[in-house]
């Protein structure tokens, strides 16, 4: 916050009685030399450009300076907050100066035609929204990544009348309610307030003969293939931004960006924990006690594991760098295998008899855990 206010009238440099010519004068000398476009990076020069629209936009509207002169620069300004909410800036500074050098044409001149950001704004366009696309993929989707089309329904740009939303031929006219302003003044007890001119709907312009394709919107709802590359890495409520392919702006504005939304479809052996996979494996009897090698599926393919002796349920393996890749393009997680001791079901009397003799020749040491429990509970078992 500045110290203290500055006077509208200081900052466009004219006298209190100036005329609304000389105003408008003195603000375009004051645009045009201050312009961003012009004074790339320097934050005080935007500064000086913003505060010379704010001055114009109150001194050249009849009824604001009135009340401007008649409260003050303090009290007029808390005013005009208030009424909106407490919002920052009138109207768009951009949109001034374009209304005050007429769309741009004599900017465009001023700083060598083309790129020149004078016809960047116009009050009368309307950027797209973005969009949100919710997408499945498969696991090893999201693993080692994917290109997909999408065909997504959006609104796009006219191609008839190019998004201006005139019949070809044709051009937008100003709108006589508002004088083009976009917005007109009311006046309300001792204030004035601002609202949206309801015959153009706050653009400033009319189209007498509108688009017969898209009736004046300048854009028509389309299906559109769009390719979306999935980087390696990819989880559930990951993000893919793609520029320019949200909506089309409304009559020529800038086009809003999509976002892809992904969820990963569950896999039937693998699940997931960051960059971990994780794979429950059942395995039997006599190998977790005899130990051996057994086969584990991996996201890249068939790994094998070895399985110590004595292996009990629940025992969890590592099988380094066999995850999925960092979306950062640095390292890869691990597979953890989680062992499940499979105990033989279905058994003949012939295996249920050498299952008994297996047993009479185990002693409680084969079985310590068994037997540490014993001990502890012994008080109950009495
Ligand atoms: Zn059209
Ligand atoms: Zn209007």
């Amino acid at each position: 916050m500045k110290s203290m206010a500055k006077d509208y009238y200081e900052i466009l440099g004219v006298d209190r009685s100036a005329d609304t010519q000389e105003i408008k004068k003195a603000y375009r000398k004051m645009a045009l030399k201050y312009h961003p476009d012009k004074n790339p990076g320097d934050k005080d020069a935007e500064e000086k450009f913003k505060e010379a629209s704010e001055a114009y936009e109150v001194l050249a509207d009849e009824q604001k300076r009135t009340m401007y002169d008649r409260f003050g620069h303090d009290a007029f300004k808390q005013q005009q907050q208030q009424q909106r909410g407490g919002g920052a800036g009138g109207m768009d500074p951009f949109d001034i100066f374009s209304e005050v050098f007429g769309g741009g044409s004599i900017f465009d001149e001023f700083f060598g035609g083309a790129g020149g950001g004078g016809s960047r704004r116009r009050s009368s366009t309307q950027a797209g929204a973005d969009l949100r696309y919710d997408m499945e993929i498969d696991f090893e989707d999201a693993v080692f990544g994917a290109d997909k089309e999408v065909e997504i329904p959006r609104p796009a740009t006219c191609e008839r009348c190019e998004g201006h939303g005139c019949e070809p031929g044709t051009s937008r006219s100003q709108c006589q309610n508002c004088r083009g302003m976009g917005q007109m003044t009311m006046s309300q007890g001792f204030f004035s307030i601002r609202q949206e001119c309801p015959y153009c709907r706050g653009s400033g312009e009319r189209i007498e003969n509108p688009c017969k394709t898209c009736a004046g919107e300048g854009r028509v709802q389309q299906r559109k293939k769009i390719h979306i590359h999935i980087p390696a890495g990819v989880d559930t409520g990951s993000r893919l931004r793609v520029t320019g392919e949200g909506e089309a702006g409304r009559r020529g504005g800038p086009q809003g960006d999509l976002y892809v939304v992904l969820h990963v479809r569950e896999h039937h052996l693998f699940a997931r924990e960051g960059n971990d996979v994780i794979c429950e494996l059942p395995i039997a009897f006599p190998t977790a006690a005899l130990g051996g090698k057994v086969k584990v599926p991996t996201v890249s393919g068939a790994a094998e594991l070895k399985i110590p002796p004595g292996t009990q349920n629940g025992a969890i393996f590592r099988l380094r760098g066999k995850g999925i890749p960092s979306l950062s393009g640095h390292g890869r997680g691990d597979q953890r295998v989680k062992v499940f001791v499979e105990v033989p079901s279905k058994l003949n009397a012939d295996q249920q008899e050498k299952l008994r003799e297996l047993d009479q020749l185990c002693g409680e040491d084969s079985y310590p855990k068994l037997k540490k429990f014993v001990e502890k509970a012994k008080n109950f078992f009495d």
